[in-house]
């Protein structure tokens, strides 16, 4: 595996456009799902599903409402079990594990719906995301660089999470899962009940995320966004991939422009 990478670094270009997965050669995945099954009772939610994120990349993970992506995600945080199937993470089986252990080895989720500490501070939630992390001396300067990513945030530092808008509480929802340094960002549905200003303003960030050198998974109903902004993507309806290729091509296909883009 290469070196992992730094949030923090100096922003560089983003990773090369791999058109597959295996068009990356001997690249290690830095996760990889195979024949994922996932059940609420009788109902399949997630029918057999297979993929994998490689280091550098930002993958788009996209389908309609019900389709499956969140039950996915959960079941690679560990949140939701999973019937059958295999989750690897940097190589290593990380099925059943839980949401604090992936943290601490680099796989952070922004969950929907954000999942504040609605009566700390904004400061105080951003120091909540690096509880994973000793180098208390890097933890300020962090903070320093997550309010340069977000200047709202750093103007309403000493506002309670829960007073914030919608908008606001995104942002500092990843802010605070960029305290953590992940590897691997998990993000589901950043954009939704945005107002279109901010949805701008989401995907921007996100896409500075991932410039700066995070490995970023993204779950998303809004395609349009999260294909333009995407290495590779993957198209989930009714529990199962239907379509995977680079991010580009699936935004020039017929099948997807009509289903998705709303042509
Ligand atoms: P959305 O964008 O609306 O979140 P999604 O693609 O993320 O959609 P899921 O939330 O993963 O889809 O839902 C997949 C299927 O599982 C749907 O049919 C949904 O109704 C069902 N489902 C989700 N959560 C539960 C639950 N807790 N109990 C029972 N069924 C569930």
């Amino acid at each position: 595996m290469a070196s992992t990478p730094t949030l923090f670094a100096t922003p560089v270009a983003a990773a090369p456009a791999q058109h597959t997965a295996a068009a990356a050669g001997s690249r290690t995945p830095m996760l990889k799902i195979s024949d994922l099954r996932v059940a609420y009772g009788g109902i399949q939610a997630v029918k057999g599903i297979s993929f994998e994120v490689l280091e550098g990349e930002l993958v788009s993970l996209i389908g309609a409402n019900g389709a499956g992506k969140t039950t996915t995600l959960k079941a690679i945080t560990g949140t939701q079990p999973v019937a059958f199937g295999g989750i690897e993470f940097l190589g290593r089986d990380i099925k059943g594990q839980g949401p604090w252990d992936l943290v601490r080895q680099g796989l952070v989720m922004v969950p929907e719906g954000r999942g504040m500490f609605t009566r700390m501070t904004i400061v105080e939630n951003l120091q909540m995301g690096a509880f994973v992390r000793d180098d208390d001396k890097q933890i300020e300067a962090d903070i320093e660089n997550v309010f340069g990513i977000f200047p709202r945030l750093k103007e309403r530092r000493n506002q309670l999470s829960g007073t914030m808008s919608g908008g606001e509480q995104q942002m500092l929802a990843m802010g605070r899962a960029l305290m953590a340094r992940p590897k691997v960002l998990l993000l589901d549905e950043p954009s939704m009940g945005l107002s279109p200003l901010l949805v701008d303003k989401i995907f921007e960030v996100i896409d500075e995320i991932h410039r700066r050198g995070t490995t970023i998974l993204l779950v998303e109903q809004n395609a349009s966004r999260a294909l333009q902004l995407a290495t590779r993507g993957y198209v989930m309806d009714s529990g199962e991939i239907t379509m995977s290729g680079a991010a580009r091509a699936l935004l020039d296909d017929p099948k997807v422009r009509a289903a998705y883009l709303g042509e």
